[in-house]
């Protein structure tokens, strides 16, 4: 296949994603295929010689998209969403026409210096302070990676980028019981081990409760522990529990420990005025992550890390090795060095085009609408018989369960057998309830409503 070719196809390809699109909402939300299927339909090792690109495209379209969970389904309400608007799925295809490695800044002058700027115009948009800079990762688990081994690394007085972790204290991580699996996985992997990740216990709100981490600190350090530092949640994943930051924070500055707020899903919605009370006092941390894949419609995968110094991270991450020296130019930002793998794709273009496709305005109407459509789901299904709001909505995710744990987990695999809507479950207060979120770049109020429809129509032959 050559350049030609390619265009040819990618006109096909545009085409058909223009159908898929079109004609989503006509497809079951959740895969409907079962394990190994498509595996089946596979041969068991590479072609030796070159295939026509028709015969490659039409086994795509036969087996592809019916084994697939639709994401983009206007009635998506599973787990979070993963957003893609058009402008951004646009904008990858020409990221991915220029293919270049973006690790250096002579290796991709326009990737770092937008990338700057989309950085500096979404902290203004969040109302964030203008002392904080940042950088794009891949996902919302390397970021907190990254700043878990930037408030080990701090707390060892930067040894251990040399001596690693042998001989040293016991080191203590703090977060609450809310705060996402992503953060277990940093500890392991930053060697402090999962032992050392203090589960601090929550109010009656679900967010962490500051005086239970002072004493946490306080035992830690009778201990000869040594805490390194306390990852906060803004709208944790289970049902959006949101740490009291402000508090949290000054315990923590008590006691010159390393601070990440982890916002992934909820930092979209603090592009609203109204919605940053969930996150007081956030100005004052010193790491802050959020996904614009999620709920703002810049596709997977672009997660941007606030930093209020990049400094310490960068001491932490920061490799120049001769072969990466930008020759006389030491004053320029190579973004390899504030993040864990060297390679970078040119994520920031499609938060170019995102923000100025849909204005911040374009942007907060959506968001808007997704929380009041949530609110209003809710009271609808606090109506159908048998059902019980669990949790409130929380932005535009709220939790409910039918009658009692079994019949709960009947009635959610009966609604994503029926295909209308995809929905989700967690556990809370120790009962198995269904999780709603309500983010879809496209829905629509109605297809909202469906949920209650579907909830009500299945619950009533149970
Ligand atoms: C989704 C989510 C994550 C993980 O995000 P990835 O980008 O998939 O790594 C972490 N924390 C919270 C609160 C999330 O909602």
């Amino acid at each position: 296949m050559n350049h030609d070719e390619l265009y040819e196809w990618s006109r096909r390809a545009a085409e058909w994603a223009l159908d898929y699109h079109t004609n989503l909402r006509d497809r079951p939300v959740r895969a409907q295929v079962g394990y190994g299927e498509t595996a089946a339909k596979l041969p068991t090792s590479a072609p030796a010689d070159a295939e026509p690109m028709a015969q490659i495209f039409a086994d795509f379209e036969a087996m592809v998209p019916d084994a697939m969970t639709h994401w983009q389904h206007p009635r998506f309400f599973a787990y979070f969403p993963a957003n893609a608007s058009p402008a951004s799925m646009l904008a990858e295809q020409l990221t991915s026409a220029i293919a270049a490695q973006a690790m250096l800044w002579q290796t991709s002058p326009a990737a770092t210096e937008i990338e700057q700027v989309m950085i500096g115009w979404l902290r203004d948009a969040l109302g964030l302070s203008s002392h904080f800079s940042g950088t794009i990762h891949d996902s919302a688990t390397t970021a907190t990676l990254a700043a878990v081994l930037t408030m080990r690394d701090r707390a060892m007085a930067w040894d251990t980028i040399q001596d690693g972790l042998f001989g040293g204290p016991r080191l203590r991580v703090y977060a609450s019981a809310q705060t996402h699996s992503s953060v277990d996985k940093a500890v392991r992997v930053a060697g402090i081990g999962q032992a050392n990740l203090v589960k601090v216990p929550t109010l009656s709100d679900h967010g962490m409760d500051p005086a239970q981490l002072e004493a946490a600190i306080l035992a830690d350090l009778a201990a000869g522990y040594k805490p390194a530092g306390v990852v906060m949640c803004t709208g944790g994943t289970s049902i959006g529990a949101c740490d009291p930051i402000d508090a949290c924070l000054a315990i923590a500055k008590k006691y010159d420990l390393y601070t990440h707020v982890d916002a992934a899903w909820a930092g979209s919605a603090m592009i609203c005025p109204e919605f940053r009370e969930l996150w007081l006092g956030v100005d004052g941390a010193d790491s802050i992550v959020f996904n614009t894949h999620k709920w703002l419609g810049v596709q997977f995968d672009c997660a941007v890390q606030f930093l209020a110094d990049p400094v310490p991270q960068i001491r932490s991450l920061g490799l120049r090795p001769e072969y990466l020296q930008t020759l006389g130019q030491d004053e320029v930002v190579n973004f390899n060095e504030w993040t864990i793998p060297l390679g970078r794709r040119f994520r920031a273009l499609k938060l170019w085009f995102v923000l100025r496709a849909y204005g911040l305005d374009g942007l907060r109407q959506r968001i808007r609408n997704h929380v009041a459509w949530a609110n209003e789901l809710a009271d609808q299904i606090a109506q159908i018989d048998g059902c019980e709001i669990t949790t409130d909505p929380i932005l535009s995710l709220f939790t409910f369960r039918f009658r009692d744990d079994e019949q709960t987990e009947r009635l959610l695999g009966l609604i994503n057998d029926d295909g209308r809507v995809y929905l989700t479950q967690t556990r809370h207060d120790d009962m198995f309830v269904i999780r709603v979120q309500v983010g879809q770049f496209d829905c629509t109020r109605a297809d909202v409503m469906t949920v209650a429809e579907v909830a009500s129509q299945i619950s009533r032959n149970l």
